[in-house]
């Protein structure tokens, strides 16, 4: 039996990954699930996957997963110490699904505890890419991508040499204002900002798609976890989000991944990795698919994009920065405190403020660093919102 916990579990990507642990329920031996305020899905699925423990983030709902959870012999915990000590406990692999800065600390402890570490909390890799690639190299464990991009580039590689790679291109949907005309994109609301045209995910990641700000961390993503350079990252608007990444290699070749858009595919090629099992997924029917358009992205459509590069460009820890003044504008456009386009404004600002504090920038890449740059970027883009508002 395998052991594994899932970090995220009540989220979009948990769920998908619970679909496939509950269609083999006697390989998989679960350890924790945690999840945040959705407690009756915690208990619930705690209880069908005979976990060990459940555990919701916030303390304040610590009561009510107990009571959800009382005569099931699972063991009920909360907040952030109690996320962390699930993460110590012995696993073979660990889902990091958590949504944003806060799925670090769980992972970094993941990889301490030598679990394999199925990545799709690119969050962590953007805040702390050198840290946690150096702490899974110093434990010998293993992360695999589940972004479906980077899913997609990990299996292209498959058998080469880095050195043959010339560039790594990945797509973007363009998400759910790629055709709207520039000027319109700064009335664009909250339930709009949330239909995602292809994907169903959850509510930030998709906002974070229209914006583009997801495929700017996926841009950093492809930095830390490939370890290549910035200007070896190529990103492609592909509408039909069935190509997922390309690698070009210096003989001109280059290998596409394709597949229907269901992160179950991503999910599973992580969970069986090195092998492929079958997948409950759609077969793609390129002859009734017929067409795949491609086209570049539009730097005034997405600044975020932009961004990404500075980002890369200024090193140290930059990427904390603007992964947490990318969160907090997102509250604030959630709040409907600032609109879809301030967003980008926001974490410009903040992230030109702070690259004047070189002591917190160019700090070690510590986890305390991390988080006290991180900090401030919070501290920063709030001050900007509230007073723009
Ligand atoms: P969701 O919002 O659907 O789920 C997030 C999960 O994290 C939930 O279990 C939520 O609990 C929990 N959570 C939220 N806040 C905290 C917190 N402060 N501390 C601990 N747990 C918390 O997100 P997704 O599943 O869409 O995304 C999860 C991660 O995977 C993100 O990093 C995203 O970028 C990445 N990803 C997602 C993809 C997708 O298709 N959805 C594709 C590729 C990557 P609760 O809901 O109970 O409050």
């Amino acid at each position: 039996m395998r052991k594994v916990s899932i970090f995220g579990a009540t989220g979009s990507i948990g769920q998908s990954t619970i679909d496939l642990i509950a269609r083999a329920p006697d390989t998989y031996d679960v350890v924790a699930l945690t999840g945040g305020h959705n407690i009756d899905l915690l208990a619930r699925d705690a209880i069908r996957l005979k976990a060990d423990v459940a555990v919701t983030a916030h303390e304040q709902n610590l009561p009510a997963l107990r009571d959800a959870l009382s005569g099931s012999g699972v063991e009920a915990a909360a907040g952030p110490a109690a996320l962390e000590e699930a993460a110590q406990r012995p696993a073979d692999w660990v889902m990091s699904a958590i949504v944003g800065a806060a799925g670090l600390l769980p992972g970094l402890r993941a990889l301490e505890n030598r679990a394999t570490l199925a990545l799709a909390n690119k969050e962590s890799l953007v805040t702390a890419g050198p840290l946690i690639m150096a702490t899974a190299h110093a434990h010998h464990a293993k992360i695999l991508p589940v972004d479906s991009e980077h899913s997609a580039v990990f299996q292209g590689l498959v058998g080469e040499e880095m050195d043959a790679v010339e560039r790594i291109i990945i797509t973007a949907s363009g998400g759910a204002f790629r055709d709207w005309p520039l000027e319109k994109l700064a009335t664009a609301t909250l339930a709009q900002a949330s239909a995602h045209p292809n994907w169903d995910m959850g509510q930030r990641i998709t906002i974070d798609s229209a914006s583009m700000f997801n495929k700017a961390l996926e841009v950093i993503e492809t930095k830390e976890f490939f370890q290549v350079s910035p200007d070896q990252i190529e990103v492609l608007v592909h509408p039909q989000s069935l190509v997922h990444a390309l690698v070009g290699f210096n003989d001109g070749a280059l290998m596409a991944h394709l597949g229907a858009p269901d992160m179950r595919h991503a999910i599973g090629y992580a969970l069986h990795w090195p092998n492929r099992r079958d997948l409950p997924v759609d077969r793609l029917d390129l002859a009734k698919i017929g067409q795949l358009d491609f086209r570049a992205p539009d730097d005034r459509r997405y600044p975020a994009l932009r961004l990404a590069r500075e980002v890369m460009q200024a090193g140290g820890l930059t990427g904390a920065v603007f992964n947490a003044a990318k969160e907090i504008a997102l509250d604030g456009f959630i709040a409907g405190q600032i609109g879809f386009m301030d967003m980008a404004g926001v974490v410009e600002e903040a992230m030109m403020r702070l690259s004047a504090d070189s002591a917190l920038i160019h700090a070690a890449m510590t986890l305390d660093n991390v988080q006290a740059a991180d900090h401030m970027g919070r501290i920063t883009a709030r001050e900007l919102i509230d007073a723009a508002h």
